[in-house]
């Protein structure tokens, strides 16, 4: 969008530090900040950002000549925040929707739309899990779209009756992909029943612009013809998908339920755990030993679960929610007692107001689990980390961290009138869910930065 070339000079004079720019500068005073990872905020701090990055972050008075002066007024600056598993462009009301009714067309014009309503929640960063390449990420880097920096991980690689298999029960099963699925000639999802179609589903992705992929290993609750329990993939086909992501440089994230599936996944070598529903302590020590991540959507384990349509609109995955809310009762205390490097997602199939309202309470869900501190980690710092295991190659942001307020991170920021740390309405949690109004923009959201330019300023 916009490439400046910057020469900076820095002379500390006694307390107060004085920059000479000659890039676009902001400069941040009076604001406590929450870094991304401390349980406490930095008290009446100054930040400031050049051209893109934080260039500065300081106690003390930074002067600095020709920069934009924002009085934070004693609000927060903390890091944007980051979707760890999103779905842009699974933004029908439910998988056989999207199959049956709609066309490219509607589902990239409603993904820009889904884009924008993120950068105006407060994301800056979205991991893609899956449903679509990097066409909306290009065109959202080149300004012609408003929307995060977005990891996209192209088509859910998935064998036939999985979780990434969007057929109707009369779709004829041709030979290989497309398979004559309307998710397969969109580029949602690739169906691979052998090592070679799964390294080939792989090897797509990466050409057309992944930055890392995304297996459908286990069963999942709103596809049709798949149990929860099923565990997809044998360990030399997960094996074959992560050889194919570790060429790139890059790593295999993996939806994944069952315990034998979370440990086999982890055997291949997977980096991040989808969902893991049935985490416990021999996932969490094989997690360590592998030095892994798992997103969960806490929405499965809300008390409205039910009333979702993309779930209630299927007979078939209606009655899995049931089963598989009850097998996972014991995911929250082992999360509390283990503490495994957890990021936050949504996971939200849907429309601009369905998503925001399951955003909105997806964060109040971790905030009650696993505290407020746990819960903002997970959305910047942790998430920071797992959009990096991309790799140098593939990532597309590869000059600073994400994720954290750090000299030198990216200058991904938000200002929120309020500490998050002890109340996450402020970043927009809300106990309702379908019951929410709609809402536009978060109103306690005062500033939205992305790559150095402000998106809104209420302040
Ligand atoms: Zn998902």
């Amino acid at each position: 969008m916009k490439y400046r070339t910057l020469k900076m000079s820095v002379v500390a004079v006694s307390c107060s530090l004085v920059f000479s720019v000659s890039a676009e500068s902001t400069l941040f005073t009076n604001v406590n900040v929450f870094d991304g990872k401390k349980d406490e905020l930095l008290k009446n701090y100054q930040v400031l950002v050049v051209d893109n990055k934080i260039s500065k972050v300081s106690s003390e008075a930074i002067s600095v000549q020709d920069a934009t002066v924002i009085d934070g007024k004693g609000m927060t600056l903390m890091p944007g925040l980051i979707e760890g598993h999103g779905h842009l462009q699974m933004n029908g009301t439910s998988l056989p929707d999207i199959e049956n009714n709609r066309n490219w067309e509607e589902l990239a014009v409603r993904s820009a739309a889904r884009a924008k309503s993120a950068l105006m929640s407060g994301f800056t960063t979205w991991r893609d899990a899956g449903g679509m390449g990097a066409g909306l990420k290009k065109t959202i880097d080149s300004g012609e779209l408003v929307g995060p920096r977005i990891y996209p991980s192209g088509a859910f690689i998935g064998p036939t009756g999985s979780h990434a298999d969007f057929r109707n029960f009369t779709t004829p099963n041709e030979t290989l992909y497309p398979r004559g699925s309307a998710g397969g000639r969109l580029g949602i999802s690739c169906t691979a029943d052998s090592i070679g179609d799964i390294k080939a589903c792989a090897r797509q992705n990466y050409m057309q612009g992944a930055t890392q992929i995304k297996l459908m290993s286990s069963g999942g609750v709103a596809s049709s013809f798949d149990p929860w329990q099923l565990d997809a993939y044998s360990l030399e086909e997960l094996q074959a998908a992560v050889e194919v992501a570790n060429a790139y440089g890059s790593y295999a994230m993996s939806h994944a339920y069952s315990k034998v599936s979370l440990l086999r996944n982890l055997e291949a070598g997977v980096k991040t755990l989808e969902h893991a529903f049935m985490f416990d302590k021999d996932v969490y020590r094989a997690m360590k030993k592998n030095d892994a991540y798992m997103t969960t959507n806490m929405t499965a384990f809300s008390p409205y679960l039910g009333e979702i349509e993309a779930i209630n609109s299927n007979p078939a995955s209606a009655r899995k929610a049931k089963t598989a809310q009850a097998a996972f009762a014991n995911y929250i205390d082992n999360v509390n007692k283990y503490q495994p490097k957890l990021g936050f997602q949504v996971d939200c199939v849907g429309g601009v107001a369905a998503c925001e309202q399951q955003t909105d309470h997806s964060i109040y869900l971790s905030g009650k689990f696993f505290g407020n501190h746990y819960t903002l980690i997970s959305m910047t710092s942790v998430n920071g980390e797992i959009v990096k295991l991309a790799g140098e190659v593939l990532d597309p942001y590869f000059e600073g961290k994400l994720g954290v307020v750090e000299e030198g991170a990216y200058a991904d920021l938000i200002l929120v009138d309020g500490n998050p740390l002890q109340d996450l309405t402020v970043i927009g949690a809300n106990e309702k869910w379908f019951d929410a109004p709609k809402r536009d923009g978060i109103e306690t959201m005062k500033i939205i930065m992305k790559d150095g330019v402000i998106y809104k300023n209420t302040l």
